[in-house]
């Protein structure tokens, strides 16, 4: 089944297909890391986030409010300098 191939998609698998969309789902068990080393303190991400769940720490990084933050990746998408990671739970 796995190795079935997606017509149209040459060398797509369904199981390619399901890593992809497990990738883009939002998943609220997914560990939020905000890297300091690599943030700027550039505040995008907390205007981007649309759950209002980033606010600006004392050191000017942006903390994560665990009740309010969906996991929707919207952040890790818009840091310019790449410093949000989502990281995938599942297999
Ligand atoms: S968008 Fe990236 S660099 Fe800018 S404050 Fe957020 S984590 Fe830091
Ligand atoms: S994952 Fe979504 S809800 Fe959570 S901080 Fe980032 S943009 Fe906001």
């Amino acid at each position: 089944m796995d190795n079935e191939k997606i017509k149209g998609m040459p060398g797509v698998t369904p199981k390619d297909v399901r890593a992809i969309l497990d990738i883009l789902s939002v998943n609220p068990d997914r560990p939020l890391y905000i890297h300091d080393v690599w943030c700027k303190r550039c505040g995008i991400c907390i205007a981007m986030c649309p759950h209002n769940a980033l606010e600006k720490g004392p050191d000017g990084v942006p903390v994560v409010i665990d009740e309010k933050c969906k996991r929707c990746g919207m952040c890790e998408l818009r840091c310019p300098d790449l410093a949000i990671t989502l990281l995938q739970t599942r297999n």
